[in-house]
């Protein structure tokens, strides 16, 4: 690989889209590392490696954009190469290929060992998850399984990342271990669908055994679920959550929708009634779980009757956390053989409705938080305030409690309890307790 610029390599990794392809982009980092090269997360590198999103539109075009901004770097004589991985290049690489022909060479998202062997460094298995993580110290995305097997029918995302496999528990481990030797306290479990894990290697949804096992773990403090499915839900891991505390009270299950007529056109195997007396039942298990869910509107064929039945859920439920995307019309998938007939103003205006409402919830709750104590972790400083967390909220998507840093002065990456004294739609803020 040979390169105009005399300096050593510096390989600059970018990473776009969910956590999912953090967790891919830290992996590439370790096995870099490993390999003696010099890598950096989103800083300055003669090297680009952008690992890209091709889930929605919004996440493709913004894919593109940086591919092409790094492009012009490279013809600006900048840098010297760019490599392009991850879902976007995995779904459209023949396009890209004849599109953006600038750049060196792109890799689907099965093709570590054949992007680390362009750069000159080997693929180690024996690293088997040890990677360069790029969250704050005391935190880190745990992958536990790749792809899915569901049939949703506006998702994308089995055609880029394949069917469903399941990492085997004592690999997991392994790599916990090594996270926990490095300081990480929380781990946040994530895959397409947390809740098939096991079915494909153990034969039966085997996430509580995995909990169990990660619950022994020294160093680690909390345990955080994400990406969970509403059909055969293994309800034994509710069983383990009571039972251990290291198990966040907390649980993220994508709904997208809650009209029956546009569950069954999404694909989704259920039906309102039925996932209704789930979220009781979860409720009923863990009392004061943390819920987060997150809901797709715009669908093709989305009446407004449609939508005030989706509402009117939302109000009923009371959801602690709570995202809106409006519908992608993505070819291949199935949703795609019917009429994306909702205009895409209208579904902004859905959109807006939803989140609308969902800030009051959250006001609401909030303010029954005034007063209280909780245990939190302190992730960063920013400005004049030392940001946290308590255990009913992950990273980047959910509430932050926030400490007056001309005040106090709090350890980043450490557990405090903190009192709230004030809330508002979704921040808290808080002094420490005495
Ligand atoms: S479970 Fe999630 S990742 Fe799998 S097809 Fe459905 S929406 Fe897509």
């Amino acid at each position: 690989m040979r390169t105009k610029s005399t300096q050593t390599n510096k390989i600059n990794v970018i990473t776009l889209g969910c956590s999912k392809n953090i967790y891919d982009s830290e992996v590439l980092m370790g096995q870099l590392k490993a390999s003696g090269k010099e890598v950096v997360h989103e800083e300055e590198g003669n090297i680009v490696v952008i690992n890209t999103c091709g889930f929605i539109d919004n996440a493709k075009e913004e894919s593109v954009n940086t591919i092409l901004e790094n492009i012009q770097r490279k013809e600006a004589g900048e840098i010297d190469k760019v490599y392009v991985t991850g879902c976007l290049s995995e779904r459209y690489k023949p396009d890209l290929e004849k599109e953006i022909p600038q750049v060196d060479q792109y890799f689907g998202t099965t093709e570590l060992p054949q992007l680390l062997k362009t750069l000159e460094a080997d693929y180690k298995h024996e690293l088997l998850g040890e990677r360069v993580t790029t969250t704050p110290k005391n935190y880190a995305y745990f992958k536990i399984s790749e792809g899915c097997d569901r049939p949703c029918s506006f998702c994308a995302i089995p055609l880029m990342r394949g069917k469903h496999r399941s990492t085997p528990i004592e690999d997991l481990v392994k790599q916990a271990k090594s996270l926990a030797k490095n300081g990480v306290k929380e781990l946040i479990l994530i895959a397409q669908d947390l809740t098939y894990y096991g079915l494909d290697l153990y034969k039966k949804r085997n996430l509580a055994e995995l909990l169990e096992a990660l619950a022994q773990i020294e160093g680690i403090e909390w345990i955080r679920l994400h990406y969970a499915f509403p059909t055969g839900f293994p309800m034994d891991v509710f069983d383990v959550m009571t039972r251990e505390p290291k198990i966040c009270n907390y649980l993220d299950i994508p709904l997208q929708h809650i009209s029956d007529r546009i569950l069954k056109s999404m694909r989704r195997g259920t039906t309102q009634e039925k996932t209704t007396q789930l979220l009781n039942d979860f409720r009923a298990a863990v009392p004061g779980i943390s819920l987060r869910t997150s809901l797709i509107v715009g669908y093709p064929g989305e009446t407004l009757e449609d939508f005030e039945c989706l509402k009117n859920w939302v109000k009923e439920m009371r959801f602690e956390r709570l995202g809106c995307f409006t519908y992608s019309h993505e070819e291949n998938t199935h949703a795609h053989t019917l009429e994306d007939d909702v205009p895409e103003e209208e579904k902004q205006r859905r959109a807006s409705e939803i989140m609308e409402l969902q800030a009051q919830i959250s006001w609401e709750l909030n303010q029954e938080k005034v007063g209280k104590i909780f245990r939190c972790i302190i992730d960063r400083k920013e400005g004049n305030h030392f940001v946290g967390r308590t255990e009913m909220d992950s990273p980047d998507v959910d509430n932050e409690v926030l400490v007056d840093a001309t005040k106090y002065y709090l350890k980043q990456g450490e557990f405090v309890d903190l009192k709230i004294i004030e809330a508002a739609d979704f921040d808290l803020y808080a002094i420490p307790s005495a």
